[in-house]
């Protein structure tokens, strides 16, 4: 899998070793987005990588559905939920996206939070609209995105935190989640 982590250096000034955090590529301005757009969050950048490992990740192109590429939304098919393409229906997504899921998850066990762009289908934390199965309404918008919902299988209790979330309060109770966890990691 080619990544590349946001810091040439894992530990700080002062040697202490940052935590490893996800987060969806598109959100430090990498131009990944199916419409070959990013959605840059400078107050990500500022506040936030300062104090960890940044890991930049997008499903999507990972998993070669290619950049740009067509929009995919996400629908429920019985007791399933399906990512299908909004334009070519027949265009079925949903094992690569979880596949996704599942590889970083075994790949990248010591992950001490992630930083997700809300309403993806691939990304979304209880963001996501979930269609009916054709398509034509919104059923609701708190779905996960497939790769989060099979990282969440792997971790049910990663810190998570998503674009609409960067102000200081979100941001501070985060980074302290983030903590706590490498810290119980540190010591099992
Ligand atoms: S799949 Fe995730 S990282 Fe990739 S463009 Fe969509 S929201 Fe951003």
């Amino acid at each position: 899998m080619q990544t590349q982590v946001f810091h040439t250096s894992n530990t700080t000034l002062t040697g202490q070793t940052r935590p490893l955090v996800g987060v969806s590529s598109c959100l430090i301005g990498m131009a990944v987005r199916y419409d070959g757009q990013h959605k840059r969050q400078p107050t990500l950048l500022e506040r936030i990588a300062p104090h960890v490992q940044l890991l930049p990740l997008c499903p999507e192109s990972m998993a070669g559905m290619g950049i740009p590429r067509g929009p995919v939304n996400l629908i429920q098919d019985g007791d399933q939920v399906r990512a299908v393409g909004r334009d070519d229906p027949e265009r079925d997504v949903t094992g690569r996206l979880r596949t996704m899921g599942q590889i970083v998850g075994r790949t990248y066990p010591a992950l001490c939070g992630y930083i997700l762009q809300s309403r993806s289908p691939s990304c979304g934390y209880h963001s996501t609209p979930i269609f009916n199965a054709d398509q034509s309404s919104v059923l609701h918008n708190q779905g996960n995105g497939l790769f989060v919902a099979e990282l969440l299988l792997r971790f049910p209790d990663l810190p998570m935190l998503d674009d609409r979330q960067l102000d200081p309060d979100h941001i501070t109770l985060f980074l302290e989640n983030v903590r706590q966890r490498a810290q119980r990691m540190q010591h099992e």
